[in-house]
């Protein structure tokens, strides 16, 4: 049977770990804290003590964790999954982490004989749990060739923007104008609150008119309605990406993108007051009085 270790059972990890098992991989599972596995565990997943313990054996390796600095120690920490990877096996990095980062780690797990791609994801939880995630992918055409049957159970579309580092500079853009986009819709329904105008009409129409992107839709009514309830994107998560992002556009645009900063000015509020709360609620901080 075909070995996957996954590493990382958040939100997002515990989802996509569970598509392995419904596909009948055999599936070790690691997560910081263990809690987060009961549910896996009970559908046969096999409990690892450390990252080094899930990779054992293992054909390929599937991260799914916050950020570069929980994937360097899952990766090559001191029981990181790298210690016991057989040569030649897959290193699948889904977690949104730095361009800078994927460099580094394609580096060092090839000194290792590891094949390592870039694999960030865009959906929500629910898409996670359901095999429905897009697949932003940065590897050699014949390293992707090799890790398609285990990208099948968690993605129904695989974008290959080229070599390793590219599927996470397109999903740095991706969050980074994402990021814009809901904090500039903050600011325009706090707006339209304080000049009084029907909140049901504004929503209505920010989700139908010229400006409606798939975030102004998701978020419009739900600001509104100050309703964060359901699947989440963290407040602390998009001000990572944010960051990550505006590195990779400093380093590329010889003008200093504004709007990039002003966005992480705007998520350094929200993660400081709700690092744990849905995204959305950013209109809070926005529509206070001064
Ligand atoms: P989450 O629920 O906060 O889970 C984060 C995961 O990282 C948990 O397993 C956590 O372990 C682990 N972790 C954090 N710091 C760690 C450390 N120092 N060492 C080891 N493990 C550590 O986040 P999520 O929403 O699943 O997001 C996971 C990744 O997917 C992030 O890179 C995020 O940007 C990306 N993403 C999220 C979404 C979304 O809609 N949520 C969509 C696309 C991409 P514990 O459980 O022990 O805390």
């Amino acid at each position: 049977m075909t070995k996957v270790a996954f590493i990382g059972l958040g939100r997002m990890g515990h989802g996509m770990a569970g598509r392995y098992l419904d596909a009948g991989f055999s599936v070790a599972v690691w997560n910081r804290s263990k809690a987060k596995a009961e549910g896996l565990i009970a559908r046969g997943a096999r409990w690892a003590s450390s990252p080094a313990d899930a990779a054992d054996g293992a054909d390929a390796v599937v991260t799914m964790v916050a950020d570069d600095v929980a994937a360097r120690v899952v990766w090559l920490g001191k029981d990181g999954a790298a210690a016991t990877m057989k040569a030649g096996s897959l290193a699948i990095e889904c977690s949104t982490v730095s361009h800078q980062h994927t460099l580094d780690m394609a580096r060092e797990l090839r000194g290792r004989g590891l094949i390592y791609i870039d694999c960030p994801v865009t959906g929500l939880p629910q898409a996670a749990a359901t095999g429905k995630l897009t697949l932003l992918v940065g590897a050699e055409a014949v390293d992707l060739d090799r890790a398609k049957p285990y990208l099948a159970p968690i993605g129904d579309v695989i974008r290959h923007f080229g070599a390793v580092g590219t599927g996470t500079v397109f999903k740095l853009i991706n969050n980074l104008m994402g990021a814009v986009q809901i904090a500039s819709l903050a600011e325009g329904v706090a707006m339209a609150e304080q000049a009084g105008l029907d909140m049901n009409l504004v929503a209505e129409a920010l989700a139908t008119g010229a400006v409606a992107s798939p975030q102004v839709i998701r978020h419009s009514k739900r600001m509104v309605a100050r309703d964060f309830s359901g699947a989440s994107f963290t407040a602390a998560l998009r001000h990572k990406d944010a960051a990550y992002a505006v590195k990779l556009a400093d380093s590329l645009l010889a003008n200093a993108p504004l709007l990039g900063h002003a966005a992480i000015e705007a998520y350094t509020r929200a993660k400081a007051e709700m690092p744990d709360d849905d995204e959305g609620r950013m209109i809070e901080i926005v529509s206070r009085p001064k």
